[in-house]
């Protein structure tokens, strides 16, 4: 039966619960069976709202955007980004269209929609799950005080190319962090139900293979095997799609000659096939479209007939669908049974958010008083200083004493409001974040300080996609930063990247610090040792002149609105640094990609002859590895134990390790467990991140951290092609970061 009401979109009585499968399919069907063609393939259709929905439409493209609204042809819309725009564009379509199906609203909210977290890349640096899952349950409520109820976030790409823009966006190099985080995201946005107005639908992007584009080069060609797919790519993304995701994006990118937007194997045979997942596809912006310069469809109806075929549900402003579907299906070239399936799919999502009980619910300006935004500012200190990684601390400089009598503040990222927000802001505002000079005089310290910028660093307009011009030749500034810094005691440095060097579209052949930084930093470093060097970046950056000649090194991303703040209790000792890297830092930009989880080569050998796997010119291995963190304090491990050495399919083993504070002051230590698959069906990488805790420590005091280790643990996706354990013998190793490590072995028989 079909509960169909009326003008309000009344579908059904169901008082908001939790909807069971079966009745939620009972409502897809009864609303599907009185579709025509015409309105399915609408619901496949997404527009981008930025025009001013609020207003008369001005132009020609968006009155007829309008008049389609109104006729119910149009399934979603994105970048709606107001109560007023999107209760505008809802009425259009619900109180004009035949079935009132209504629209849902997606936006780009990464890392916080008005209060800003650290950019995802550096919120993974807390490896606190916790933390992850309520800055998106805190993105999600500011979200729909605005009436935006649909993320295209987390963003789970695996990204080993410092050179890709977009690697800020993700959680780094290693697929078992990347899927807790995303795991801990979904959770965060969606909830325990999605029909709650608190929370949001999300996504797991880029359906697949987007992060390792050749050369680290955006959009490029990504060129991998079947294993490495499996083994590496794909984790995070069953891992999401198991907890539910209600939507997942696909990829710009072509993998193995075939773009992902086109892809039946991915869409079809994994996500839909193997993983039985039942949300639906949307397309990247107009990659459906973009099948015609990849040279793989003649036209944007061909392109149609390829991407329903391969299982993308909902065109994001490629006009791809709405050119095609209807005459596809007309012709016979595809089976309206492919538009029906995408469109239960857009329903399903509809009917689990409780859309069609009250299509205005996430549309109420009263919403936006009862958010608290105060609340969510000391959250967003919280996590920003559980995401600062601390990569080098010499000479006693940190935490700044109390007794220090003058600090020169110097840098063109020391007193920069906008950079900490980062790329992908939502509606994080410019200029709006706590600089490192303001949050160092928030605190208590007595020194005097003294500012300088030095140089400049990014300069013009700065907006997304549009190219960043860096300042490369005005050194008016460095001379008064060198006095500051002579007449100091201790100088604090910020320097980095600016916002807008990371991002789509942002990819760089150099990654060092950018313009006239380095150089700021040698002159102020000829009078001045005492250098506590901050950096601000979306990526790793190439800082080997700094990390041997600089004292103390923090890594502080883009860590958000209380960026300053957070810097501070850090500087002050007021928080005693936690994080670990989640991505290697090169020695230089030429070792990318580069990633702790490789493979060994027949060439092994570290010792200096010519013929191993290594560059002539250069130390092999990272300048900082992945999992690498210091703290104020310093932690010693025990020989690890484990309770058995031989295991069995189905049986259990336990890894016990103690963790020792051998330093003074309380501290945080995430101690980390890697495996190593020593001869297995296809080489495997020489470590895998494979778990991790949290473990917090009194000066003195010993805990014994656990890790059970099972056949699942041991599983992967092998040269017949599932995913098993394979017999034999086994590494595990436990420590602080991803090189220093302690092993034992374990054989296991099936
Ligand atoms: C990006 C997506 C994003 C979409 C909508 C695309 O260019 O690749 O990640 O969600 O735009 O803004």
């Amino acid at each position: 039966s079909y509960f169909f009401f009326g003008t309000m979109g009344a579908y059904s009585q169901n008082s908001g619960l939790k909807s069971s499968v079966q009745e939620v399919e009972t409502k897809v069907d009864s609303v599907l069976n009185l579709m025509t063609l015409e309105e399915k393939v609408g619901q496949m259709v997404q527009y981008n709202g930025s025009w001013d929905l609020t207003g008369p439409a001005s132009e020609v493209g968006n009155k007829e955007k309008e008049e389609r609204l109104k006729k119910g042809l149009v399934g979603s819309m994105l970048n709606v980004l107001s109560v007023e725009a999107t209760e505008k564009a809802q009425r259009m379509n619900m109180e004009n269209s035949r079935m009132k199906i209504p629209l849902i609203f997606g936006y780009d909210v990464i890392h916080g929609y008005k209060t800003i977290f650290p950019v995802p890349l550096g919120e993974t640096a807390s490896w606190d799950l916790d933390a992850a899952k309520e800055s998106a349950r805190i993105a999600a409520l500011e979200s729909v005080a605005e009436g935006v109820n649909w993320t295209f976030s987390p963003m789970i790409d695996i990204s080993r190319d410092a050179r890709w823009g977009r690697i800020m966006e993700g959680s780094g190099e290693d697929p078992y962090l990347t899927a807790k985080i995303a795991v801990a995201k979904v959770n965060g946005y969606q909830g325990e139900d999605l029909a709650d107005p608190n929370t949001i639908a999300a996504t797991a992007k880029h359906f697949a293979g987007y992060g390792l584009a050749e050369g680290g080069k955006d959009y490029n060609a990504v060129n991998i095997g079947k294993h490495e797919l499996h083994n590496m790519v794909l984790p995070p993304f069953k891992a999401a799609a198991d907890a539910g995701v209600a939507t997942f994006m696909n990829s710009f990118n072509t993998i193995d000659g075939i773009p992902a937007t086109g892809s039946e194997r991915l869409q079809r045979d994994i996500l839909k096939g193997a993983w039985d997942w039942q949300g639906f596809v949307v397309s990247d912006w107009g990659s459906i479209s973009e099948m015609i310069p990849h040279g793989f469809a003649r036209d944007k109806v061909h392109a149609a007939e390829i991407a329903v075929t391969a299982g993308s549900d909902m065109d994001m402003e490629g006009g791809a669908y709405e050119a095609g579907l209807a005459q596809l299906v007309n012709e016979g070239k595809i089976d309206e049974a492919l538009i029906d399936e995408a469109v239960k799919r857009i329903l399903r999502v509809k009917f689990k958010m409780g859309l069609f009980e009250d299509p205005y619910k996430y549309m109420n300006a009263d919403l936006k008083k009862n958010v608290p935004y105060e609340e969510h500012r000391k959250t967003a200190r919280d996590i920003a200083k559980k995401s600062i990684v601390l990569l080098k601390n010499e000479n006693d400089l940190l935490p700044i004493k109390s007794s220090v009598k003058k600090i020169a503040v110097i840098g063109p990222l020391a007193d920069d409001k906008d950079t900490p927000i980062g790329n992908w802001r939502a509606q994080g505002e410019a200029n709006s974040a706590v600089s490192v000079l303001e949050g160092l005089k928030n605190t208590d310290l007595k020194a005097k300080m003294t500012y300088a910028k030095g140089v400049t660093l990014g300069e013009g307009e700065r907006s997304f996609l549009m190219p960043l011009k860096i300042n490369k030749t005005d050194r008016s500034g460095i001379p008064d930063a060198v006095a500051k810094a002579k007449d100091a005691e201790l100088v604090v440095m910020v320097l980095g990247e600016d916002a807008f060097q990371s991002g789509e579209g942002r990819s760089q052949a150099n990654i060092g610090l950018a313009g006239l930084q380095l150089e700021l930093l040698k002159e102020v470093h000829k009078v001045n040792k005492n250098i506590v060097l901050v950096l601000m970046n979306g990526r790793p950056i190439e800082i080997t002149w700094a990390s041997e000649n600089i004292p103390a090194i923090v890594e502080a991303w883009q860590l958000g609105t209380e960026s300053g703040n957070a810097i501070a209790d850090v500087l002050l000792g007021k928080y005693n640094p936690s994080g670990k890297l989640p991505v290697s830092f090169p020695r230089a930009v030429g070792q990318e990609p580069l990633y702790y989880n490789r493979m060994n080569t027949g060439r092994p050998s570290n010792d200096q002859h010519v013929t191993y796997s290594h560059y002539t010119d250069i130390t092999n291995g990272p300048l900082y590895p992945f999992g690498y963190g210091l703290s104020y304090t310093s932690f010693e491990y025990g020989e690890p134990n484990l309770s058995s050495s031989e295991l069995n399919t189905g049986g259990s083993a336990t890894l016990t390790v103690s963790v020792t504070n051998t330093g003074d002051v309380k501290g945080k230590e995430v101690v980390q467990l890697y495996l190593h698959d020593l001869v297995a069906s296809v080489a495997r990488p020489i470590k895998e991140l494979k778990g991790f805790e949290m473990v917090e420590l009194a000066p003195g005091e010993t805990k014994n951290v656990e890790f059970t280790i099972d056949d699942k643990m041991l599983e992967f996706y092998t040269a017949s092609e599932k995913w098993e354990a394979e017999e034999g013998e086994f590494e595990l190793m436990v420590g602080g970061n991803s090189e220093d490590l302690k092993t034992v072995k374990l054989n296991f028989n099936k």
